[in-house]
């Protein structure tokens, strides 16, 4: 399981996520094979029809023009936190840690792999902040959770794995200082 622990020089608090390191590096095969991004990639567990690929489909918000989903609530299959254990600290003092108790979520936000927030309409998009909405309502209310937030990584140097647009939602068991 994951742990927070605080750096005794900053005060930060930072998650050490191990299993994160096995995750697939999309954007390194994207560059090894040139060209542009695909519309649909097979090897894609966003993409409509590689729903094996997903660990679980939470949510999805339908498209209002045409038939499908517009966007998709679905677990991390490499989460940095999980809501299994329990949320109290291991150890006192300055080796004080927290176990990694949380949620941390996907909101894949168009069907098409090579879209982007820049590129949908308004009304894609007010699907998409409705997705988000939905999540964090859902995620605020679970025992334990007391902050949760949105965040976004675009392109490779971002350090996002998968090209396929998303954002990812976290609840933490604590309130990061900085909020
Ligand atoms: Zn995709």
């Amino acid at each position: 399981m994951s742990e927070y622990r605080q750096d005794a020089t900053t005060g930060a608090w930072i998650i050490i996520a191990p299993a994160r390191g096995s995750r697939p590096m999309a954007w390194r095969h994207a560059e090894a094979h040139g060209g542009p991004i695909a519309a649909y990639d097979p090897a894609c567990p966003f993409c409509p029809g590689n729903e094996n690929l997903l660990p679980t489909i939470i949510a999805e918000t339908p498209m209002k023009v045409a038939p499908g989903w517009q966007a998709r609530e679905v677990n991390n299959k490499y989460p940095a936190l999980s809501p299994e254990g329990d949320p109290k600290p291991i150890g006192v003092g300055p080796q004080m840690r927290l176990p990694g108790f949380g949620y941390h979520e996907v909101i894949v936000e168009s069907p098409r792999n090579d879209a982007d927030l820049t590129t949908l309409s308004d009304t894609e998009l007010n699907a998409v902040a409705a997705t988000y909405r939905s999540c964090f309502n859902v995620l605020a209310q679970r025992p334990h959770i007391e902050s949760v937030f949105l965040f976004r990584n675009h392109g490779r140097d971002s350090g996002a794995s998968l090209v396929h647009p998303h954002a990812q939602m976290m609840a933490t068991a604590m309130v990061p200082p900085k909020t």
